[in-house]
């Protein structure tokens, strides 16, 4: 077994383990590899593990990896900071764009949609913080943009999104998300997913009801220093 396989194997079996402490179905939780600042090479190598959701925070590389392996069978998933004027290639290229925070990053996806395109499946990404500069909304705009993005015909509203602050227990935090999560299924009762849970706090986020894992590390192993 490669490394990389007994990361991904390891990781797994953390994942079954929080989801049955949980009394959850671990087939209810969807396990997305962050391949962030990794090569092509080893996300064809994943997909050779079994591996079908994928996660990038670039637009860039989002776009050339995505080209690169367009032959696989690969769900890509966007959950980076996203500027309006990269909307359109970033909608191309992702199944899911999870780090949608404002109403005119709304109105640009929207409006980057082509002809026949199937509906994209976006989520709100919340700021658990009070610093503005990580990224997500404030909580008292959830619903309003949850209802914006409802309103886009081109969009599909499927749920929420945050990153846990650093000084803060990751658990109180994703309690908090997990009402927010509430907010949004008001607006859309389809949109259940909770995006939530990095290498480090997975359990915590499991245990507070997150269906959508942001694995990077844990899995890829170091990432090398951004260029
Ligand atoms: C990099 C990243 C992750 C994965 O983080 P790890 O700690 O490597 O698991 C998850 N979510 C977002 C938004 C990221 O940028």
């Amino acid at each position: 077994m490669s490394a990389l396989a007994e990361r991904l194997a390891a990781v797994d079996a953390r994942i079954a383990d929080a989801a049955r402490s949980a009394g959850r179905d671990a087939r209810d939780i969807t396990r997305i590899v962050v391949t962030k600042f990794h090569p092509a090479s080893l996300v064809r190598e994943l997909h050779g593990l079994g591996v079908v959701d994928v996660g990038e925070n670039r637009q860039q590389e989002l776009v050339a990896k995505s080209e690169e392996l367009s032959e696989l069978d690969l769900r890509w998933h966007f959950i980076g900071q996203l500027q309006t004027k990269k909307a359109r290639s970033v909608r191309r290229a992702a199944a899911a764009i999870h780090s949608v925070d404002r109403e005119r990053l709304v109105d640009a996806l929207d409006g980057a949609a082509e002809p026949g395109d199937a509906p994209l499946d976006v989520l709100v990404q919340v700021n658990l913080t009070d610093d503005p500069a990580r990224g997500g909304i404030a909580p008292d705009g959830v619903t309003a943009l949850a209802e914006r993005i409802a309103a886009a015909p081109t969009l599909a509203l499927k749920g929420v999104m945050a990153v846990a602050p650093l000084d803060e227990p990751p658990a109180s935090a994703f309690a908090r998300l997990a009402g927010y999560a509430e907010l949004v299924r008001a607006v859309e009762p389809a949109a259940t997913w909770i995006s939530a849970g990095m290498s480090a706090d997975l359990v915590e986020a499991i245990a507070c009801g997150a269906t959508h894992l942001r694995i990077g590390s844990a899995i890829t192993g170091p990432r090398a220093a951004r260029v």
